[in-house]
């Protein structure tokens, strides 16, 4: 076991959007001496996961959605273990963490979510996931493999089957990750001289629609026709095998390819930890974010499920709602440890921002509806502010240059 220290501990499980922001802003609360902060995150970096779309179709290089998270937290007092996290024992209150026991006196998971398959035969062997760093460059090279052999093929059906990428699931992810396959799509066809029929996008959807807000769902519906992308709604995938899709109106594509962007389900310790979880594995907590029965260990980000007290349904987790209940329990713990009085959390959605595709954006701030150029420059700046909330300008500069990194493409692509 590690020492025990003096003060209490704060062990966060996990860097990502929700442990970053509750480790960073505990940070910035307290004084010194008042607590320590424990970070454990499986990666010495930092994924900027709303990015990820970008580095799977060659828009950013890969480094361009990594920042280490010895800068982010350099000159804080933050203590950082880049280990993964394989149990937690909450009668002792210790995790292990690559092999090692690290105790806690308050326990925040933040570990996020895995892509749910929802056991629809075939889907885990052969589709695509679109979470992690290893996803997104599996992915760039899967199209640019088919793309390559595609263009080549001279049996007519193979051909289609190369070159006919399908998306599963339009919701924020699915439909970025489409709208910039397109553009990419785009490029590859210029470089190589292929005319626009012979490439087909295809995105599923089980949903009758892409998201709640109509004005927005109807202009990112136009953005996707413009760029050639089919849309088909209220479908769902009912099984996939090597080079067929097959839906729930009875009709199956022929493809290669396809990336799930779905739906997720909680982290596999959630539930192996013996917490109380939903269908999707996610863990269920009270009003100040506690697991339920277990007071002093909070669930947050995409690994818990926060139900909307005035709608009595699950919030959609998507980086606002983490970053909204990292900075709850950043304050509870504060009032805790000063035995202030605590209140309970409210969730509250102040906007989306999505972009779609190199050009262009859909989002609403407040009742503000922002599309086109200026829905993509918003979305650039819900970015730079993201980059400002991990470290300032430094992180705001370091971020920027990042994205500058080199692609793939043009270079890799000839042939
Ligand atoms: C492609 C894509 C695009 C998206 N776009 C948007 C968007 O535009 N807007 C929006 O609001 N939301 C978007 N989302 C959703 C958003 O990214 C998530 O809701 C958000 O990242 C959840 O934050 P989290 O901290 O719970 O999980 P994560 O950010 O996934 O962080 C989990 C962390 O836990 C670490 N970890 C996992 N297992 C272990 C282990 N065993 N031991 C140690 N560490 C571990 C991981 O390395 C990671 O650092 C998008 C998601 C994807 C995949």
């Amino acid at each position: 076991m590690d020492n025990v220290s003096e003060i209490p501990r704060v062990l966060v499980l996990g860097a990502g959007v929700a442990g970053t922001r509750a480790a960073l802003y505990l940070e910035e609360l307290s004084q010194k001496g008042e607590i320590e902060i424990v970070v454990v995150n499986e990666k010495y970096y930092h994924l900027l996961i709303l990015n990820l779309h970008e580095a799977a179709t060659d828009r950013i290089g890969a480094k361009a959605v990594l920042l280490s998270l010895e800068e982010i937290f350099r000159d804080k007092n933050i203590i950082l273990h880049c280990a993964k996290v394989t149990g937690i024992n909450l009668n002792e209150k210790y995790v292990i963490a690559s092999g090692k026991k690290i105790s806690y006196d308050f326990l925040v998971i933040a570990l996020g979510g895995k892509a749910n398959f929802y056991n629809i035969p075939g889907l885990a062997e052969y589709a695509l996931p679109l979470r992690t760093l290893k996803d997104a460059e599996t992915i760039k090279d899967h199209i640019l493999e088919m793309f390559k052999f595609g263009i080549k093929e001279h049996d007519v059906k193979k051909k289609k089957e190369l070159l006919t990428f399908v998306v599963g699931g339009i919701g924020a992810a699915g439909t970025q990750f489409a709208t910039e396959l397109a553009d990419w799509i785009t490029d590859l066809r210029t470089h190589y001289d292929v005319s626009q029929d012979s490439v087909r996008i295809v995105a599923v959807e089980a949903m009758e629609t892409m998201g709640i807000d109509r004005p927005l769902v109807r202009y990112a519906y136009k953005i996707l026709k413009e760029k050639g992308i089919k849309p088909i709604f209220s479908t769902s995938i009912q099984s996939i095998d090597n080079h067929t899709i097959y839906m729930s109106n009875g009709k199956k594509i022929h493809s290669r390819t396809l990336v799930w962007t779905g739906g997720i389900k909680g982290h596999e310790l959630i539930e192996k930890t013996g917490l109380q979880v939903n269908h999707q594995k996610r863990a269920k907590v009270n009003g100040y974010l506690e697991a339920e029965g277990h007071e002093g260990v909070f669930v947050i980000g995409d690994a818990s499920v926060v139900i909307n007290p005035e709608t009595g349904k699950p919030m959609i987790p998507s980086a606002q709602m983490a970053l909204n209940e990292a900075t709850y329990v950043a304050e509870h713990l504060i009032s805790r440890i000063r035995k202030k009085p605590l209140y309970e959390y409210k969730p509250h959605r102040r906007g989306v921002a999505i972009s779609l595709g190199r050009k262009d954006g859909a989002s609403i701030v407040y009742q503000f509806r922002l599309l086109g150029r200026i829905g993509k420059f918003f979305k650039i700046l819900t970015e730079i502010r993201y980059f400002y909330m991990l470290g300032g300008l430094r992180q705001i500069i370091g971020g920027l240059r990042l994205r500058s990194h080199k692609t793939y493409f043009p270079s890799s692509t000839k042939t």
